[in-house]
């Protein structure tokens, strides 16, 4: 199947620019192993990219994408291995230093969860990613009733990054790499309109506007 001509194109013109530009940095690191500054677990939405906002050079961050940026708790991890693959790999192999879940505003993953789990079953033509969001469900048990549906959506957003950073610490590995001062959990949520970025704060339990 020949390639789309609008991505043949950008292809070209980065190697062409970037790539020439760079040649010297790129074989270098191809001969050496990757040292990744953080390990970023995003949602797979096109309107989230981290090497973008992050500035990244290449190397700096390993990242792994899936629907709505979550994380399998341990005991869940049947049902899904790529996402603890990666992790595990990231931690035990690359012993990279930082883990970054990145969340963001109007999320279709985390939309989608939160109409299923309030009883719409327009979608239910899903198999697997019905599976996946079940990993949201302790996050939506926590949303208050009484909030207007909009609201309850943006709250699920980010309680789905506590939840997934409570799966996160709680892998064997992971919890051995915190013991040991080995990594540090971080959880952002980006606001794709504004750029907004917010920092989760583990000591109050709350995200933080930090730009
Ligand atoms: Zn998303």
């Amino acid at each position: 199947m020949t390639l789309p001509i609008i991505l043949s194109k950008k292809f070209q013109e980065w190697k062409n620019s970037n790539f020439d530009n760079n040649k010297s940095q790129y074989k270098k690191i191809s001969k050496e192993k990757q040292k990744p500054l953080a390990m970023i677990i995003s949602c797979c939405d096109s309107r989230v990219q981290p090497t973008s906002f992050f500035k990244a050079e290449i190397g700096e961050l390993f990242i792994h994408k899936n629907i709505a940026n979550l994380i399998p708790s341990y005991e869940q991890n049947n049902n899904e291995n790529s996402t603890l693959a990666a992790l595990e790999y990231s931690v035990q192999e690359l012993e990279i230093p930082n883990i970054i879940i990145i969340g963001h505003s109007n999320c279709g993953g985390i939309k989608y969860a939160f109409d299923k789990f309030s009883g719409d079953k327009s979608n239910s033509k899903f198999n697997f990613l019905n599976n996946w969001i079940e990993i949201i469900k302790p996050a939506y048990k926590k949303l208050n009733i009484n909030d207007p549906k909009d609201i309850k959506i943006r709250k699920l957003e980010k309680l789905s990054i506590q939840n997934s950073i409570k799966n996160l610490v709680s892998l064997p590995f992971v919890k051995k790499a915190i013991n040991n001062e080995k990594i540090k959990i971080h959880g952002l949520w980006y606001d794709i309109s504004t750029a907004d970025l917010y920092n989760y704060d583990f000591k109050i339990e709350k995200f933080i506007k930090i730009f």
